[in-house]
């Protein structure tokens, strides 16, 4: 799950980090209020969406010499002016694709007076199983271009979790930054908050891009993106409240709250499955016919009928599928379940695609007479192979 940059600083403000002061609001009318809250004179709206790249972002419905998604306001007046100018409008940055994301709330924060910008993130390193610091002195700017232009400037830490933060980590993170004077006393003070943070709230992700050393020598968090691990989420209540929909898919929030695992992805075949192997199973052998997979949702072992129904339905509402391939192996899971599923799910909504059904396992034999005796237009497959072989001929026509 991820957060807005205005909640992912006021956690980490909790916690002790340097943050600006600022006041995030939902309509232009606040943005007099909000900003008289702030110190001036130099002020800092900025688009709340769930993409980095703001800055460099243009809006859809704005010209082109139009600013971007991340402005500087000299008074009051001027963020007013660019709040109204911002809210409601779509920004397209490099992360949002090319439908960008309609700013729905903004940020107004207290300017800086920036003299360096620098790059840090915490993130779970697989390859040594520890979390690590990743920085570089090269901030503000697009990281993946730094790591493949100039790799030598990143420099990775690893921390060890039983010592924690320790004072050779802190060494080399303030070297590889370069950071002197009050700087580097505030960096000592901030990494280990940082850890602490990403550790106690199961963050997965934690990228502060940039984090500035300002003119008068003290550092501060600039920007900040943080995405917490989906499966510790039960035991953050605080976290879960700063959920924003509107930024999520809507079928994947409709999937999330049936508890199915529903990956929306590019090609025009739908796939109804049950369990993570047959999932990858059924994707590869669609692709191996020549067609791509538009999402697959895995019902998992234990779904009931409604729980099918729903997981085929949102199958069904993505525009981009052509055809629906269902592939069951019925362990725990039973065929007749899946059956009753899929008839009650195209009884409710019809079925525009043509549609694919391979049950094996468990009571598949009573699943079968119930798909058959529905009435509805259903290929059955004997296999796998003749499964996709069906599903891919269906849709060339
Ligand atoms: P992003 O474009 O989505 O990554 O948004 P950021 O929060 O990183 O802001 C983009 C850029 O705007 C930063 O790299 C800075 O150069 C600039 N910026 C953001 N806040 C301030 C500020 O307080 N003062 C100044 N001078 N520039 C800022
Ligand atoms: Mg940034």
């Amino acid at each position: 799950m991820n957060i807005h940059e205005y909640q992912a600083k006021a956690l980490l403000k909790s916690y002790g980090a340097p943050v600006a002061e600022g006041v995030a609001i939902f309509s232009a009318d606040e943005a007099e209020a909000a900003a008289k809250k702030l110190p001036g004179p130099l002020y800092v709206v900025k688009s709340q969406i769930h993409a980095g790249g703001r800055g460099k972002g243009k809006f859809k419905e704005l010209s082109a010499d139009a600013k971007g998604g991340v402005r500087l306001a000299f008074s009051i007046d001027e963020a007013q002016a660019h709040a109204k100018e911002m809210l409601g409008n779509t920004l397209v940055t490099a992360q949002t694709g090319p439908a960008g994301k309609q700013v729905n709330r903004l940020y107004i924060e207290d300017g800086a007076d920036i003299d360096r910008e620098l790059y840090l993130s915490l993130l779970v390193d697989r390859s040594v199983g520890q979390i690590a610091f990743v920085v570089s002195t090269e901030g503000g700017m697009d990281i993946e271009a730094v790591a493949h232009d100039t790799p030598e400037k990143i420099v990775n830490v690893a921390i060890n979790p039983e010592a924690g933060v320790t004072e050779a980590d802190l060494a080399k993170l303030t070297s590889a930054l370069k950071l002197e004077g009050e700087a580097k006393a505030d960096a000592e003070k901030l990494f280990p908050i940082l850890y602490k943070a990403f550790v106690e709230k199961d963050m997965s992700l934690l990228e502060i891009n940039p984090l500035i050393v300002m003119k008068n020598g003290r550092m501060r968090v600039l920007d900040a993106k943080v995405s917490f691990d989906g499966n510790a989420l039960f035991r953050h209540d605080d976290i879960r409240a700063l959920r924003d929909e509107t930024e999520e898919d809507a079928k994947e929030i409709e999937a999330s709250k049936w508890d199915l695992a529903y990956v929306a992805l590019d090609g025009n075949i739908g796939c109804m499955v049950n369990g993570a192997g047959l999932a990858m199973a059924t994707m590869d052998i669609i692709k191996l016919y020549g067609k791509e997979p538009a999402n697959f949702c895995d019902v998992g072992g234990g779904a009931g009928k409604e729980k099918v129904a729903a997981a085929f339905k949102i199958i069904t509402a993505d525009p981009k599928v052509e055809g629906i391939l269902v592939n069951i192996f019925g362990g725990i899971m039973k065929c007749d379940v899946i059956a009753e599923g899929v008839v009650a799910a195209v009884q409710e909504v019809g079925l525009k695609v043509p549609l694919v059904v391979r049950l094996e396992g468990t009571n598949v034999e009573l699943g079968k007479k119930i798909l058959n005796e529905s009435g509805l237009a259903i290929t059955a497959a004997d296999d796998l192979d003749d499964a996709a072989k069906k599903i891919v001929a269906a849709i060339n026509g």
